[in-house]
Protein backbone atom coordinates (compact mmCIF):
# COMPACT_ATOMS: atom_id res chain seq x y z
CA UNK A 1 0.00 0.00 0.00
CA UNK A 2 1.41 3.50 -0.87
CA UNK A 3 1.92 5.72 1.75
CA UNK A 4 -1.04 8.55 2.11
CA UNK A 5 -0.84 11.80 0.87
CA UNK A 6 -0.57 14.97 3.37
CA UNK A 7 -0.08 18.58 2.35
CA UNK A 8 1.44 21.03 5.23
CA UNK A 9 -0.86 24.02 6.37
CA UNK A 10 -0.48 26.36 8.86
CA UNK A 11 -2.20 26.35 12.06
CA UNK A 12 -2.11 27.77 15.72
CA UNK A 13 -1.74 25.29 18.38
CA UNK A 14 -1.17 24.92 21.77
CA UNK A 15 2.30 23.34 22.95
CA UNK A 16 0.81 21.69 26.12
CA UNK A 17 -1.99 22.68 28.93
CA UNK A 18 -0.38 25.52 29.63
CA UNK A 19 1.35 27.11 26.65
CA UNK A 20 -0.53 29.92 24.53
CA UNK A 21 -1.62 29.23 21.17
CA UNK A 22 1.32 30.01 18.72
CA UNK A 23 1.78 29.85 14.73
CA UNK A 24 2.22 26.26 14.10
CA UNK A 25 2.10 23.60 10.90
CA UNK A 26 0.53 20.43 10.59
CA UNK A 27 -0.26 17.86 8.02
CA UNK A 28 -3.65 17.83 6.42
CA UNK A 29 -4.53 14.70 4.05
CA UNK A 30 -4.88 14.89 0.47
CA UNK A 31 -8.32 15.20 -0.72
CA UNK A 32 -9.54 11.18 -1.09
CA UNK A 33 -12.95 9.97 -2.95
CA UNK A 34 -15.36 11.48 -0.95
CA UNK A 35 -13.22 14.60 1.25
CA UNK A 36 -13.97 18.01 0.65
CA UNK A 37 -11.13 20.46 0.68
CA UNK A 38 -11.90 23.53 2.62
CA UNK A 39 -9.78 26.91 2.71
CA UNK A 40 -11.11 28.23 6.27
CA UNK A 41 -11.98 32.01 6.18
CA UNK A 42 -13.89 32.04 9.82
CA UNK A 43 -13.65 29.86 12.66
CA UNK A 44 -15.54 31.14 16.08
CA UNK A 45 -14.07 30.49 19.30
CA UNK A 46 -15.38 27.95 21.89
CA UNK A 47 -15.24 27.71 25.16
CA UNK A 48 -15.15 23.82 24.52
CA UNK A 49 -12.24 24.42 22.30
CA UNK A 50 -10.58 26.31 25.59
CA UNK A 51 -11.14 22.78 27.59
CA UNK A 52 -9.70 21.07 24.67
CA UNK A 53 -6.42 22.97 24.60
CA UNK A 54 -6.06 23.48 28.98
CA UNK A 55 -7.07 19.61 29.33
CA UNK A 56 -9.73 19.93 31.63
CA UNK A 57 -11.21 17.08 29.33
CA UNK A 58 -8.54 14.79 30.16
CA UNK A 59 -10.95 12.26 31.53
CA UNK A 60 -12.80 11.92 28.60
CA UNK A 61 -11.21 13.41 25.29
CA UNK A 62 -7.43 13.81 26.74
CA UNK A 63 -5.56 16.50 24.89
CA UNK A 64 -2.81 15.56 22.23
CA UNK A 65 -0.22 17.81 21.85
CA UNK A 66 0.48 20.05 19.63
CA UNK A 67 -3.54 20.72 20.00
CA UNK A 68 -5.29 22.59 17.18
CA UNK A 69 -8.95 23.53 18.59
CA UNK A 70 -11.70 25.32 16.37
CA UNK A 71 -15.12 22.95 15.41
CA UNK A 72 -17.11 26.07 14.15
CA UNK A 73 -15.56 26.52 10.50
CA UNK A 74 -16.56 28.19 7.65
CA UNK A 75 -14.78 28.30 4.32
CA UNK A 76 -14.52 28.40 0.71
CA UNK A 77 -14.47 24.73 -0.94
CA UNK A 78 -11.18 23.90 -3.29
CA UNK A 79 -10.80 20.64 -4.29
CA UNK A 80 -13.70 17.71 -3.66
CA UNK A 81 -12.86 14.05 -4.88
CA UNK A 82 -14.27 12.14 -7.47
CA UNK A 83 -17.03 10.55 -5.59
CA UNK A 84 -18.23 13.65 -3.59
CA UNK A 85 -21.73 14.88 -5.11
CA UNK A 86 -23.37 16.99 -3.17
CA UNK A 87 -20.88 20.12 -2.87
CA UNK A 88 -18.24 21.56 -5.33
CA UNK A 89 -15.07 23.64 -5.51
CA UNK A 90 -16.18 27.15 -5.26
CA UNK A 91 -19.34 26.73 -2.93
CA UNK A 92 -19.45 27.93 0.63
CA UNK A 93 -18.94 25.03 3.47
CA UNK A 94 -19.15 24.80 7.41
CA UNK A 95 -17.82 22.28 9.37
CA UNK A 96 -18.88 21.49 13.10
CA UNK A 97 -17.69 19.09 15.93
CA UNK A 98 -17.26 15.81 13.78
CA UNK A 99 -15.66 15.03 10.67
CA UNK A 100 -16.57 11.52 10.09
CA UNK A 101 -18.13 8.37 11.31
CA UNK A 102 -18.93 5.00 10.05
CA UNK A 103 -22.19 6.30 8.07
CA UNK A 104 -22.86 2.54 7.07
CA UNK A 105 -23.28 0.38 9.47
CA UNK A 106 -23.23 1.69 13.12
CA UNK A 107 -27.12 2.15 14.38
CA UNK A 108 -26.40 5.21 15.27
CA UNK A 109 -24.82 6.35 12.06
CA UNK A 110 -27.92 3.97 10.43
CA UNK A 111 -30.42 6.22 12.12
CA UNK A 112 -29.25 9.41 10.97
CA UNK A 113 -27.60 9.91 14.94
CA UNK A 114 -23.84 10.07 14.18
CA UNK A 115 -23.36 11.90 16.84
CA UNK A 116 -24.37 9.38 19.27
CA UNK A 117 -22.08 7.34 17.24
CA UNK A 118 -19.11 5.40 18.85
CA UNK A 119 -16.84 5.68 15.45
CA UNK A 120 -17.81 9.29 15.19
CA UNK A 121 -14.30 11.16 15.20
CA UNK A 122 -13.94 15.06 16.33
CA UNK A 123 -12.79 17.48 14.56
CA UNK A 124 -9.83 17.71 16.83
CA UNK A 125 -9.33 15.40 19.89
CA UNK A 126 -10.24 12.26 17.28
CA UNK A 127 -7.46 10.01 15.29
CA UNK A 128 -7.18 10.83 11.71
CA UNK A 129 -8.38 8.27 9.70
CA UNK A 130 -6.16 7.96 6.50
CA UNK A 131 -2.84 10.05 8.27
CA UNK A 132 -3.38 8.49 11.44
CA UNK A 133 -1.85 10.82 14.56
CA UNK A 134 -4.36 13.24 16.06
CA UNK A 135 -7.27 15.50 14.25
CA UNK A 136 -6.65 19.03 13.90
CA UNK A 137 -9.08 21.75 13.89
CA UNK A 138 -10.36 24.95 12.19
CA UNK A 139 -7.55 27.61 13.61
CA UNK A 140 -5.68 26.41 10.21
CA UNK A 141 -5.99 27.95 6.41
CA UNK A 142 -7.66 24.59 5.50
CA UNK A 143 -9.47 21.26 6.45
CA UNK A 144 -10.28 18.55 4.78
CA UNK A 145 -13.63 16.13 5.68
CA UNK A 146 -16.15 13.36 4.63
CA UNK A 147 -18.55 15.45 2.39
CA UNK A 148 -21.19 14.35 4.97
CA UNK A 149 -19.40 16.09 7.22
CA UNK A 150 -19.29 19.46 5.12
CA UNK A 151 -22.69 21.58 5.10
CA UNK A 152 -22.77 23.79 1.73
CA UNK A 153 -23.89 27.25 2.88
CA UNK A 154 -25.79 29.56 0.74
CA UNK A 155 -23.89 32.68 -0.53
CA UNK A 156 -25.59 35.55 0.78
CA UNK A 157 -24.65 34.53 4.79
CA UNK A 158 -22.50 36.98 6.73
CA UNK A 159 -19.93 34.14 6.77
CA UNK A 160 -18.52 35.41 10.23
CA UNK A 161 -22.01 35.19 11.98
CA UNK A 162 -22.61 31.82 10.56
CA UNK A 163 -19.66 29.85 12.29
CA UNK A 164 -20.75 30.01 15.75
CA UNK A 165 -24.21 28.37 14.01
CA UNK A 166 -21.74 25.07 14.00
CA UNK A 167 -21.86 24.95 17.22
CA UNK A 168 -23.37 26.99 19.70
CA UNK A 169 -26.37 27.48 17.71
CA UNK A 170 -27.18 24.05 16.33
CA UNK A 171 -26.67 23.22 20.30
CA UNK A 172 -29.40 25.59 21.13
CA UNK A 173 -32.05 25.12 17.67
CA UNK A 174 -31.68 21.12 17.69
CA UNK A 175 -33.26 20.71 21.21
CA UNK A 176 -35.91 23.37 20.94
CA UNK A 177 -36.94 21.89 17.42
CA UNK A 178 -36.80 18.26 18.59
ZN1 LIG B 1 -18.43 24.46 20.63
Amino acid sequence: MSKPKAYSVKAYSAASATSPLAPDSIPRREPTDRDVQIEILFCGVCHSDLHFVRNEWSVIMPAVYPAVPGHEIVGRVTKVGPKVTKIKAGDLAGVGCMVGADLAHCPFCRAGNEQFSPTQIGTYGGTEPVLGGPTYGGYAESIVVDEHFALRLPAHLPLAGVAPLLCAGITTYAPLRH
